[in-house]
């Protein structure tokens, strides 16, 4: 008789059937984005639990990501009234942690071992540097980091490292001292999780023979994003070599996609799939050929752009489903106007056709992408989450930015002191902070006034501290809210620190994308010169941002209009926030106000990488151009164009009813405003699943052509050209001469009824708008309104 159909089954199809209820064995799933494979592997996990052919405690599950752990697990439980909690699925690093907790005398650890992320293991290969006197110039510490990272990823211990000169064998005697202090300290870092857990299972027999026996069915979904040391873990797992030969015992079911590998940069080898084939004589590969995710236009071009690669293994993928909308294409002039065109456009999916904000996601290449992104949304309310990274403002590189620029503007403030006094790392150690602590709360002053008062090595490192802020905030008196950022990005180390790092690069162009924070911040505040220009819109009307949000009247002239600008002035003195203590009053509103609540309906904001084996409603992919997708580093390395239109595949396989795509003409980068090519991926999609949507109006098709209007106003006038026209799409401005503010001007001497004299050292902005930094005898520098505070010329 046959067995009893299976609610669990009835939604499969035939393939996917097949697979779910193989017999014991191995497998390998290879099949293309959104044909099931995820739910086959759960549904399988679920299906060998109902029958009695697996216990909860003899499964071994492995996924990518966190999030995508949490889901399965999910999933299972609303499948199979069965405990998953004691059940192993989860990340690589957490499956060996757990081991390794397990495990940890035998792994030679204590049980509360700690784990080290970058940052630590970093700070860990400092210190040991110094205390050996390695000359840190020659082996420069993140290299080092990298070095090791790098050998434990090959599975490689110091004695296993080939030295053929002196600095190799200086570098492994270093890595072999780093072991020490880790040993010694009870710490390990993500490697070393890995390396570790890994050899625990390869030396102890019967460690090994136990989870051989306990684990019977193993299943690992993302597999081509495996990395060698994973894979020979798996295989500890999995069985054992006997005369040269792999005799697996448990089931192994490995489900992938060669096309949507995109963790080379990690290790990640496509040839684990080909391996597994060999080494584990899989009999079964089992394709899924059909998406039940999306409609045939967003499929359609998916497939007609992964075609363009060469090394694929080769499947199809076909739905069932219609052509559906087709893919929208939109041209911004810039990216804050395609940010601002995303906004409006998933307003008015929500408000007219009932969309789930949390079934938008919007996808980006780079993180420092999402930083334009975030301030349109939160301008217009839109509440959002950022996935697999956290909001700009609170990422700790950005936080220790602000540190530095908290600190020029109030050198008071010892958080901020505390923040950034060892960062990056200066020789100020946890003993020299208490003895300071201990200073200023004797004297009751800030640790910034305590610093002279502490003596020797300590008080001097201290000292150098203390003087290299005093100096820049000298130095950046009156100077632009961009050049002083700048500086201070320089002057700190910060740029330097991160640019040296392994992980770095990402840490770089979000330090870089806070200058244009700083920009777009100053026009749109109405500080700085570049105030001067009105914005207007395709009618040539003034604009301020987010019309609709603040329920402006086109018609009135900008200055009218309630600028939502910086805060306080006081009616009294006209004293007011200088551009940058304004601008981190915003960055900290910022961070601290529109983060979506838990459960709240947001918006999702993530890069590709971390959108991978998760689907949305409606998909916005920005900034699809030359040099940030394809990104500029992948250009010269070998495969790198593969593997970014691998990214752009899985991109646009998130994507179920509605896919965006679009590029900006201009973007900020790196602190400048440049002229983007659209991204060579528009040339492979296919014309008849596309819709080009034309902006309104051309931004610049009522005045000189583009290349005209950029040469014309060039690099002097680039910050007011950039911001102008990119953010509202309005004709570029030439540059203005400032109306003379008040009679003011820099160097002149003045006198404020409350502060005295004082001498006038920057101008910002003109009439009603228009503010003064006066340095006063006795009170120091300030900055005031001109409407309000009456200032006199002395001569
Ligand atoms: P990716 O490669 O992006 O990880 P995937 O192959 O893992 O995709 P799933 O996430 O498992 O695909 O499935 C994609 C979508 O299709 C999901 O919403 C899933 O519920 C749905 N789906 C899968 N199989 C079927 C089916 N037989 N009938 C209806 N819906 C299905
Ligand atoms: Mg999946």
């Amino acid at each position: 008789p046959s067995p009893t159909p299976s609610p669990l089954l009835a939604n499969l199809n035939p393939e996917q059937l097949a697979a779910v209820t193989l017999p014991s064995g191995h497998a390998l799933i290879l099949a293309g984005a959104g044909s099931g494979k995820t739910r086959v592997l759960t549904t399988r996990i679920a299906w060998l639990l109902q029958n009695g052919l697996a216990t909860p405690g003899g499964i071994l599950a492995v996924t990518f990501t966190n999030k995508a752990a949490k889901e399965m697990v999910a999933r299972l439980s609303a499948m199979l009234p069965v405990n998953v909690r004691g059940m192993w699925i989860g990340t690589f690093h957490g499956l060996c942690n757990r081991l390794l907790r397990a495990h940890h005398k035998a792994a030679g650890l204590p049980q509360a071992f700690q784990i080290l992320d970058t940052q630590d293991q970093l700070s860990a290969i400092k210190r040991l540097c110094k205390q050996y006197n390695v000359d840190t110039e020659r082996f420069v510490p993140k290299q080092l980091q990298y070095f090791i990272a790098g050998c434990k990823e090959e599975g490689m211990r110091p004695g296993d490292v080939p030295t053929h000169d002196s600095d190799a064998r200086k570098k492994v005697e270093i890595y072999q001292l780093y072991e020490e202090q880790c040993q010694r300290e009870g710490v390990v870092d993500f490697g070393e999780l890995m390396l570790r857990s890994f050899e625990l299972l390869r030396d102890n027999d019967p460690i090994r023979a136990h989870y051989q026996r306990r684990f019977a069915h193993i299943l690992v979904d993302e597999f081509q994003d495996t990395n060698k040391l994973q894979y020979a873990w798996l295989k500890q797992l999995a069985g054992d070599e006997v005369a040269g030969h792999f005799e697996p015992q448990g089931s192994v079911m490995a489900v992938g996609d060669d096309d949507q590998s995109i963790y080379a940069f990690r290790g990640a080898r496509v040839g684990n799939m080909q391996d597994f084939v060999r080494e584990f004589d899989v009999e079964r590969q089992i394709k899924l050929e059909q998406n039940y995710r999306s409609y045939s236009n967003i499929l359609d071009s998916a497939n007609a752009l992964i075609s363009h690669n060469s090394k694929r293994l080769g499947k199809n993928l076909r739905t069932e489903q219609g052509p559906g909308e087709p893919v929208r294409v939109y041209e911004a002039a810039s990216d804050l106007q395609e940010a601002q065109w995303m906004v409006d456009e998933i307003r008015q999916l929500v408000r007219s056709d009932g969309v789930a904000r949390q079934e938008v996601a919007i996808l980006y290449r780079s993180n420092a992408q999402s930083r334009v992104i975030e301030t349109a949304l939160f301008n217009a309310a839109v509440p959002y989450r950022v996935y697999g990274g956290l909001r700009f403002f609170e990422r700790a590189e950005i936080k220790h930015a602000l540190a530095y620029l908290r600190l020029l503007e109030n050198p008071q403030d010892d958080t901020s002191f505390l923040r950034v006094v060892n960062f990056p790392p200066r020789g100020i150690g946890a003993r020299s902070l208490e003895l300071l602590q201990d200073a200023a709360n004797g004297a009751g002053c800030s640790l910034h006034d305590a610093v002279s008062t502490i003596s020797g090595k300590a008080g001097s490192n201290l000292t150098a501290f203390v003087a290299q802020i005093d100096v820049l905030r000298e130095q950046t008196q009156g100077q632009t809210l961009r050049a002083i950022i700048e500086q201070m990005l320089e002057a700190s180390g910060l740029l330097e620190h991160y640019r040296a790092e392994r992980d770095g690069q990402d840490r770089v162009e979000n330090l870089e994308e806070l200058v244009n924070a700083a920009e777009s911040f100053v026009m749109l505040e109405g500080f700085g010169r570049d105030a001067v220009a009105l914005p207007l819109d395709e009618h040539g009307e003034p604009l301020t941002q987010s019309p609709a949000s603040q329920g402006l009247d086109l018609n009135a002239p900008l200055l009218d209009a309630p600028l939502s600008g910086p805060p306080g002035v006081d009616q009294d003195t006209g004293e007011t926030l200088s551009p940058l203590g304004a601008f981190l009053t915003h960055a900290a509103l910022e961070a601290g106000d529109n983060q979506a609540q838990a459960g709240q309906d947001a918006v999702q904001l993530m890069t590709v990488h971390a959108s991978k084996g998760l689907e949305f409603d409606v998909v916005f992919i920005g900034g699809l151009e030359e040099g940030l997708c394809p990104h500029e580093n992948a250009l010269s390395e070998q495969g790198g164009i593969e593997e970014e239109r691998r990214l752009m595949y899985v991109a646009i396989t998130r994507a179920r009813k509605r896919l965006y795509l679009s590029h900006s003409q201009t973007r900020m980068l790196h602190g400048q405003t440049r002229y983007a090519m659209k991204s060579r991926f528009f040339d492979e999609l296919p014309e008849s699943a596309l819709k080009w949507i034309t902006p309104k109006q051309s931004a610049f098709g009522r005045t000189a052509p583009f290349s005209e209007a950029a040469s014309a106003y060039g690099t002097s006038a680039r910050g007011q050209f950039g911001l102008n026209s990119e953010r509202f799409a309005s004709p570029p401005v030439p540059p203005q001469k400032l109306p003379a503010a008040h009679g003011l001007s820099a160097g002149k001497k003045v006198f404020h009824t409350k502060f005295g004299e004082g001498k006038v050292l920057a101008i910002e902005g003109t009439g009603d708008d228009a503010r003064a930094q006066v340095s006063f005898a006795r009170h120091g520098t300030k900055w005031l309104a001109l409407a309000v505070a009456k200032l006199t010329l002395v001569d």
